[in-house]
């Protein structure tokens, strides 16, 4: 199974090879060039083989993948949104080698770093689909108005509405990756009561769509679903939110460094108290982590340094669909609130939506109920 799955992806990382890349730096100049050795780049690529769910033995062929990434066209479009997912990925000043990854892949249209404007900008996006067509990845950032014709969004020169340009890429692209809450369920655009009526992407779009939502999402999960398509090509298998299940099959709440204090009872009642000092569990004073699915709490944000939980203040289950309505307010508990989420993850896989809130009541109560046993309180 292995060996036909290792040649499978060679064959389609020699078939990368034969095309032609940009630019003339290899990735191992990049790296370089950045500080990074290619001991650095081999650790690398043995974490993303497990965080795919493959292998060590698969640590090479993922390191080829990474290398043949810029064969791959990569067209960015920007629809209803803040560009913070953009500005996760880019905006940084020590870059990892997932952010120059992301740097190296073949993007051949993105509104936030191409030089071009206006006329030129347009005519370099027509370029791109027509040269690319049926073989480019369509990465979508922004949920998509569609009340009134879509009128609320529109781009460029000749004022297409986002989302008549939405559907004319994505008619031609081989394979479409919603970036960030926004394009995977509608984003804050769409919270109550969503005057401009903004939808994720896959309601408009009669093709699949790879959902890697987060506002914004981890460097690791756009640049993991990406290596990904280069390995398999092909999509993940996903959840019922259609998020891949190798960075969305856990809950925060799984791997979180503060579990041990939830199942203890060591609760933050309030921030800035004792228990906020000792790193107490945060979900009296808000955290959502039982209720969403995301790896945040085992790959973290900026460089790997931290997340949110870390830093002090609970999850906001910002990858949950809804969650700017449903998981409000930010820093009070869930409790009895009805939970909107279904069906998410190897065990919510299983698990229903009246189950689930009967969990978020269960959780409240063992919260409770933990805070009365813990002797130290
Ligand atoms: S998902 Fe969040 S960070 Fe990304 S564009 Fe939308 S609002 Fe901004
Ligand atoms: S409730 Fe939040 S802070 Fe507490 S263990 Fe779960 S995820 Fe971590």
């Amino acid at each position: 199974m292995n060996d036909a799955l290792m040649k499978q992806m060679k064959e389609r990382i020699e078939a990368l090879k034969k095309l032609p890349g940009v630019g003339s730096k290899s990735i191992k100049d990049v790296l370089e060039e950045n500080g990074f050795t290619r001991r650095d780049f081999l650790k690398w690529s043995a974490a993303m083989a497990a965080m795919l769910g493959l292998p060590a033995s698969f640590a090479p062929v993922v390191a080829e993948a990474a290398e043949v990434s810029d064969r791959l066209p990569v067209v960015w479009l920007h629809l209803a949104e803040c560009t913070g997912c953009s500005e996760s990925l880019l905006r940084t000043d020590a870059p990892t080698i997932d952010d120059l990854i992301f740097n190296y892949i073949n993007l051949q249209y993105h509104d936030t770093i191409m030089a071009a404007a206006g006329w030129q900008a347009e005519e370099n996006y027509e370029e791109a689909l027509e040269k690319f067509a049926g073989r480019f990845i369509l990465c979508v950032e922004g949920g998509v108005p569609t009340k009134d014709g879509g009128e609320y969004l529109t781009i460029g020169p000749e004022a297409e509405t986002g989302l008549a340009k939405l559907k004319r890429t994505a008619s031609k692209a081989a394979a479409i990756i919603a970036v960030g809450t926004c394009s995977s369920f509608g984003g804050i655009q769409a919270a109550y009561p969503n005057p401009t009526g903004t939808v994720g992407i896959n309601k408009v779009l009669n093709k699949p769509v790879i959902n890697v939502p987060g506002c914004p999402p981890s460097a690791k999960n756009i640049v993991g679903t990406i290596v990904y398509v280069i390995l398999y090509g092909q999509l993940p298998a996903v959840d019922n939110f259609n998020r891949p299940k190798w960075a969305y099959g856990l809950r925060i709440h799984d791997l979180c460094e503060r579990r041990g204090h939830f199942d203890a009872g060591e609760f933050v009642e309030q921030f800035g108290d004792a228990g906020a000092e000792n790193g107490f569990c945060l979900y009296k004073v808000g955290c959502k982590g039982p209720y969403t699915f995301n790896n945040c709490s085992r790959e973290r944000f900026n460089q790997h340094t931290s997340w949110p939980v870390q830093a002090g203040h609970g999850c906001i289950g910002c990858s949950e669909p809804d969650f700017w309505d449903s998981m409000a307010p930010y820093e009070e508990p869930l409790a009895n609130k009805k939970f909107m989420s279904v069906d998410a993850d190897a065990t919510a896989d299983k698990v229903g939506i009246t189950i689930l809130t009967v969990a978020g009541v269960a959780i409240a109560a063992h919260a409770a109920l933990s805070a009365i046993k813990n002797p130290k309180e």
